[in-house]
């Protein structure tokens, strides 16, 4: 992989003198954990229970938006008309049930590897998720021991907007107290990556499940890698920068 050319295009397009990573901000599902496969089983469940066609790969093309908006935009497509608040609390239960009963800790290959290397190496490491279960910090600690502490966290608890708004990622890059051309985001993600995109940061894509690359790139993707490992072989690239 080739990072040269990415980062010519994201001065190109950012107008930044200069590109140096002091942060690495991660995303956590599909990127930290392997979990994306058990949320997908679940909302296609959830949503078969009421009679609505939403496969696994629109739970990866929506991921990281609200479980209303999910729930309304599969309404809205195939019923034409938005879901009542109880259909979606209704449907929203289920899920989560579902995920509850299917789900295990997964930690994503080579993710403990990459964030050791980014910490022997100084660099600051800042978690953002849309997600807000209030174990977040324990299992994390659990999975990656030394990492992550509420002061380098950004949460659905923090934000207003959420992605694919920049504001969370606005909020990592004040956190680690360094300007969008000193991060990296890393999203499994196309609403994570506009999210990063839009905060001016280079944004490295892991294609980590049934998406095509495509769904990245056009989101706005520096580079689109297919894996965790593969970040993990080109680290030391970024870390020269
Ligand atoms: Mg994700």
């Amino acid at each position: 992989m080739d990072f040269q050319n990415a980062i010519d295009s994201y001065l190109e397009k950012t107008g930044f003198p200069s590109f140096s990573p002091k942060a690495f901000l991660f995303d956590m599902d599909g990127v930290l954990y392997d979990s994306m496969p058990f949320h997908a089983k679940a909302w296609k469940e959830a949503f078969a229970h009421v009679g609505v066609a939403f496969s696994e790969y629109d739970v990866y093309l929506n991921e990281g938006r609200t479980g209303k908006t999910t729930v309304n935009e599969a309404f809205t497509a195939q019923l034409h008309r938005e879901a009542t608040d109880d259909e979606i609390q209704r449907i929203y239960a289920d899920k989560a049930e579902i995920f509850m009963s299917i789900s295990r800790t997964n930690p994503m290959p080579f993710a403990k590897e990459v964030l050791e290397t980014l910490k022997k190496s100084g660099k600051k490491i800042v978690l953002v998720t849309g997600s807000g279960q209030k174990s977040l910090i324990s299992k994390l600690n659990e999975t990656y021991p030394g990492i992550f502490s509420p002061e380098n966290m950004v949460t659905s608890f923090d934000v207003k907007y959420g992605k694919p708004h920049p504001e969370p990622y606005l909020m990592a890059l004040q956190k680690a107290g360094v300007q969008p051309n000193e991060a990296v985001v890393v999203e499994n993600a196309p609403l994570g990556v506009q999210a990063g995109v839009g905060a001016n940061i280079f944004t490295i894509a892991l294609n980590t499940g049934i998406l095509r690359d495509e769904d990245l790139s056009s989101a706005g993707a520096n580079v689109v890698l297919p894996s965790m490992e593969e970040l993990y072989s080109n680290l030391s690239h970024l870390l020269e920068l």
